[in-house]
């Protein structure tokens, strides 16, 4: 299958005019399960929001609120200036302005590609020529043009896809809503369909809501990532920032972790490194006491001298240390008890008496039963008091931590 979205000369013109999306006391139940448990979210107009979290947290309906398929118990919803759902008032998702990309594509069976895109022009009653114009070029735009004249089930999928994202974006609508739509595609589909989102989305200058499990596409598509625990929103913020503070273990689990560490609290200092933007920091630091070793780390929360905290660490803050060298902030100890090779290097699962760490990076494979140093940077270490509850992650089944021995 042939890209030709560089090709395309034409860009989609920009509506800018996306929805600014205004969500109050968001309350959804089905029986005794809280899908939403009270969520305010704010979406400045033209920005990309992905909503992050495991499966049952609650995004399928939070974007479908938002669309209008689904009606809240209690709260309002609002997008630009109208006032959409509250107790009294539902509009029908025809009337938001909005369009949707589904997971399993939803193309109507019985139209060509050309006529799934321009059903959403005519329906704007847009004048004819206008209309093929528009969709032509939006075909175009996303590789399709040779295939204007096929039905969907002479489509692959990532084929049924694009039309999928030609036929939201052709009608310029104030906000577009993208439900898990790369799930059914292979890694390599997914990749250039992702980059086709986030360029013609941001061209239309609408308003984006994109719901998925997975962090390294959230974390690739957003200027805005809200995370989704149990219903509620426990964070929203900008991917830096969610990656370099995570709100709660949760947070910092769901976003990617080498490991956790069990330790406790010897010296709290003030962190003399300056605030970046891909680096923000709240100017606290800890010395964590893991297995003997002295770690230094940043700290979520008040912590004193004494606590027992678990220590989370991103895999950007490991390697592993030349024979001989010193670590600067510290160090663990281990044996490597496996070795993936990644293409660029390999990642490393090293075992030790504080507990396990993966995807501890070298560009050289260290042998299997070696036992290696691993250099820690504070940067991407986040200290948090071990709380009895941190075991309820455990209710979501796909929630991938790395197991702690020792
Ligand atoms: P996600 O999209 O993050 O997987 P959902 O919004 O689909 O989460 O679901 C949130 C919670 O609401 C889950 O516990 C789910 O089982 C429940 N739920 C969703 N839809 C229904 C429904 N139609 N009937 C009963 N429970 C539902």
């Amino acid at each position: 299958m042939t890209d030709h979205t560089h090709q395309a000369a034409a860009h989609v013109e920009a509506s800018g005019a996306g929805h600014a999306v205004q969500v109050r006391g968001a309350v959804k139940r089905y029986g005794p399960v809280h899908a939403l448990a009270g969520i305010d979210l704010d979406v400045a107009a033209g920005r990309f929001l992905v909503l992050l979290g495991p499966s049952g947290s609650g995004k399928s309906t939070l974007i479908r609120t938002l669309a209008g398929v689904e009606r809240l118990d209690q709260g309002q919803v609002t997008l630009g200036n109208r006032l959409v759902s509250d107790g009294a008032r539902h509009l029908a998702p025809e009337q938001r302005n909005l369009a949707m990309v589904f997971q399993d594509y939803a193309l109507w069976p019985h139209l060509t590609v050309a006529g799934n895109v321009g059903y959403a022009l005519r329906r704007r009653r847009l004048p004819g020529t206008e209309a093929a114009r528009r969709s032509a070029e939006i075909l175009e735009r996303v590789g399709l043009g040779q295939l204007a004249g096929r039905y969907p089930h002479e489509l692959s999928g990532g084929e049924q896809q694009r039309v999928a994202l030609a036929r939201a974006v052709v009608a310029r609508p104030g906000l577009l809503l993208f439900d898990e739509p790369l799930s059914n595609l292979d890694a390599d589909l997914r990749e250039r369909l992702r980059v086709q989102i986030a360029t013609l989305t941001r061209e239309s200058g609408a308003t984006a809501v994109y719901i998925t499990h997975d962090q390294s596409e959230a974390f690739a598509l957003a200027d805005v990532i809200g995370v989704l625990d149990h219903g509620s929103l426990v964070q929203l913020d900008r991917p830096e920032a969610i990656y370099a503070r995570p709100a709660t273990p949760f947070v910092a689990r769901f976003t990617g972790l080498a490991g956790e560490l069990p330790g406790r609290i010897v010296a709290t200092e003030p962190d003399t490194r300056p605030a970046t933007d891909s680096d923000p920091t709240d100017g606290v630091e800890v010395v964590v006491q893991v297995a003997g070793r002295r770690l230094r780390s940043r700290a979520i929360g008040a912590l004193a001298v004494g606590d027992e905290v678990t220590l989370t660490v991103r895999p950007a803050a490991t390697s592993i240390l030349a024979a001989g060298r010193a670590a600067p902030f510290g160090s663990l100890q281990g044996v490597v008890v496996d070795v993936a090779y990644r293409g660029r290097g390999y990642d490393h699962v090293v075992t030790g008496p504080g507990g396990t760490l993966a995807a501890v990076f070298d560009p050289r494979p260290q042998v299997r039963g070696s036992t290696v140093e691993i250099a820690l940077d504070p940067a991407g270490c986040i200290a948090y008091r071990t709380s009895p509850q941190q075991p309820t992650e455990r209710h979501y089944s796909n929630v991938t931590t790395v197991s702690i021995s020792g």
